[in-house]
């Protein structure tokens, strides 16, 4: 070949494997989040919870983490490099949670004050921080050399988290000096680690999917191929722990298959959350196919087998996660708050991938109920575990000896602004209903979107677009899949009413037209300014049963208005919520909005027979009774009271003497 030839060809190949590379760490199909600091809420149901978190629920996490226990000291003396350190090795992990609920609700609430206790924590992490950019607190101040020695002690889940914050508040605040710090130990770590014939695991997954925000922030590609030498280290036995010798002990921190091999859920429910969460942001970038099709495997195993109807995960407490299918006990249901919040990243993240409406159904769920009812109305008291019956000795505590789940759920409801909008250059897509304005660039136009809604207790839904001149595209609205007459993909639950709702969907106050695509009524026209469209979801009470493999709600039925599982606690029905029976031919109605019951909640009622114990202990119908249902999420917020989700059919499966 000559040598004018041998250039060119060699150029072509550069080009062609530069395209390729470009094209595998672009988003590809994926959707791009619309991100909370677009986003401004203005909601009649969540307003008020993101201000009790701003105000109330992140007074409590700043007074705990400063005062009543020593987990800022920590970082003061590890500055100082003197003193002991005190709590638990994952004890900074709780800074750096509330330091990223604390941005987030800046952005919602801006505060000062708040902002001042932030800029004040930032400087001690900082302070703390080793010239090599390692940082944690447990082993700078107990044995500095037995650093990244062990597994378990959970030192790149507190850098997952540090990154974390520290890419919030930037976003919202725009200052570098905690991104700084975040930047600095994920070098330390990638240098430490990502050398050829080097292994490590994750004892506790987060920092994946926290190097995977590094990344698109920076753009800097080390932290993705970090984040993917992460998954890729698990399921070769490469971990050690003196806490887990044991083989099967692999399954706990899901490192007894290869990421790519994973098919059944198995472990410790939020590190499997979060692993996955990692995988699916790598997935959408690398839009390799292994994470993909491991991540549906996963998520169907989860969704049809082993999921509370409240979208709650990881029924036991003695692993705080999995056991076998279809296990799901109620009263001794652990169903962390942190596995529930984990359900929404990872589902957030499943959506943006395949663009599919079920992942939000199942985040949306999760979100209403199993995540929300860890935090008190006040916003200052929690639930860890959060089962879906009681007999009355269950209730909420001010804080924990492990106290994961506070600050989870605080950054939560302030970061709803992410879980709203995804868009692409062809569209926009309104994944949940929720009072709230935001800015989206489709293409080359800048479109100002606004909902307007009563969702949950409303099923009608105002879109108000206004593009900043005439343009086409798509806009994507969800259409639940409970509207559909399917509470949850998968057959796991069902409605015994099989009634579908019809909706209505409007276009300036014609019907639309649109097309069903993935779970999204898509509405294709030439968008202008003060186009509104309008969407009605029916809302009736459906009675939900579960699939006969759930012993545990065998003979049951649940109640689902909406988006929302209610319960029936005793408060509301003469002292007892174990005493109720609901015949097949039950019937309930709503009972409309009551503006002061439990911050204001839509209760709905049925006239049922109720019973006590005969003088031969066996349970006889005394009468009827007007059986009030509130939504799960509200219950405990008066006393520690009976309560049940999954109410008996028959007489023989009520157990009144718990
Ligand atoms: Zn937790």
């Amino acid at each position: 070949m000559k040598q004018f030839d041998r250039k060119y060809l060699i150029l072509i190949l550069v080009l062609c494997e530069s395209l390729v590379l470009y094209a595998r760490q672009q988003p590809g199909s994926s959707l791009q989040p619309v991100g909370f600091a677009n986003v401004k809420i203005d909601d009649g149901f969540w307003k008020p919870r993101m201000d009790k978190v701003s105000t109330v629920t992140l007074q409590a996490c700043i007074n705990y983490t400063e005062v009543k226990t020593p987990r800022i000291r920590n970082f003061e003396r590890a500055a100082a490099k003197t003193g002991k350190h005190e709590g638990i090795y994952y004890d900074d992990s709780d800074v750096y949670k509330a330091l990223e609920a604390m941005a987030y609700s800046l952005r919602n609430h801006p505060d000062a004050a708040m902002e001042k206790k932030a800029d004040e924590w930032i400087d001690k992490v900082a302070a703390a921080q080793m010239p090599d950019g390692y940082l944690d607190t447990y082993f700078q101040l107990r044995d500095i050399s037995k650093r990244w020695t062990d597994i378990e002690k959970h030192e790149d889940y507190n850098a997952g988290h540090l990154i974390e914050a520290a890419v919030s508040y930037y976003n919202t605040t725009g200052k570098r000096k905690l991104l700084d710090v975040a930047i600095r130990l994920a070098n330390h770590i990638d240098s430490t680690f990502r050398l050829a014939g080097n292994h490590w695991v994750s004892g506790h997954e987060e920092i994946e999917l926290a190097l995977m925000k590094l990344y698109h922030l920076t753009n800097n590609d080390r932290y993705l191929k970090l984040a993917t030498w992460y998954l890729e280290q698990r399921g070769h036995n490469y971990g050690y722990s003196p806490a887990w010798t044991d083989p099967r002990s692999h399954e706990y921190y899901q490192d007894d298959k290869t990421v790519k091999q994973a098919d059944k859920i198995k472990g410790h429910a939020v590190r499997a959350m979060y692993l996955y969460t990692g995988t699916a942001d790598v997935a959408a970038v690398t839009q390799d196919p292994d994470y993909l099709k491991a991540m549906e495997r996963v998520w169907e195993d989860v969704v049809y087998r082993n999921m509370y109807v409240t979208g709650g995960i990881g029924s036991s407490g003695n692993n705080e996660g999995f056991t076998t299918d279809y296990d799901l006990p109620n009263v001794d249901a652990y169903c962390e708050t942190c596995a529930s919040v984990g359900m929404v990243l990872w589902n957030q993240r499943m959506n943006l991938l395949t663009g599919e409406s079920k992942y939000i159904d199942i985040l949306e769920r999760s979100l209403y109920n199993a995540a929300l009812d860890g935090l008190s109305l006040n916003g200052d008291l929690f639930f860890y575990g959060n089962p879906l019956a009681s007999p009355g000795n269950y209730s909420r505590s001010e804080w924990f000896g492990t106290a994961c789940c506070p600050a989870n759920i605080a950054r939560l409801v302030s970061s709803l602004g992410n879980y709203i909008y995804s868009r692409n250059d062809n569209g926009v897509w309104v994944n949940l209903f929720v009072g709230n304005k935001t800015n989206v660039a489709i293409g080359k136009s800048a479109v100002e979107i606004e909902q307007q809604t009563n969702y949950p207790w409303d099923g009608m839904i105002q879109v108000n677009v206004s593009p900043e001149k005439k343009s086409t595209w798509d806009l994507h609205i969800r259409i639940p899949g409970w509207v559909q007459g399917k509470p949850v993909p998968g057959d796991l639950y069902y409605f015994l009413d099989k009634e579908v709702s019809t909706i209505s969907l409007q276009v300036n106050g014609k019907v639309a037209s649109y097309t069903i695509e993935k779970g999204y009524a898509v509405i294709r026209r030439e968008w202008k300014k003060g186009d509104k469209v309008l969407l009605n979801l029916p809302m009736p009470v459906k009675l939900v049963a579960a699939k006969e493999e759930v012993k545990a709600d065998a003979g049951r039925v649940a109640l689902q208005r909406g988006p929302l599982i209610y319960c029936v606690e005793a408060s509301d029905n003469q002292g007892k919520a174990w005493n109720i029976l609901v015949p097949p031919a039950a019937h309930f109605t709503s009972n409309g909005f009551q503006k002061d019951l439990l911050g204001g909640i839509v209760t709905i009622q049925a006239t049922l027979p109720v019973l006590t114990a005969g003088a031969d202990g066996m349970s006889v119908v005394t009468g009827t009774q007007t059986v009030t249902a509130i939504p799960y999420f509200v219950w405990c917020n008066r006393s520690a009271d009976p309560m049940q989700v999954w109410l008996p059919q028959k007489i023989t499966d009520i157990k009144l003497n718990y």
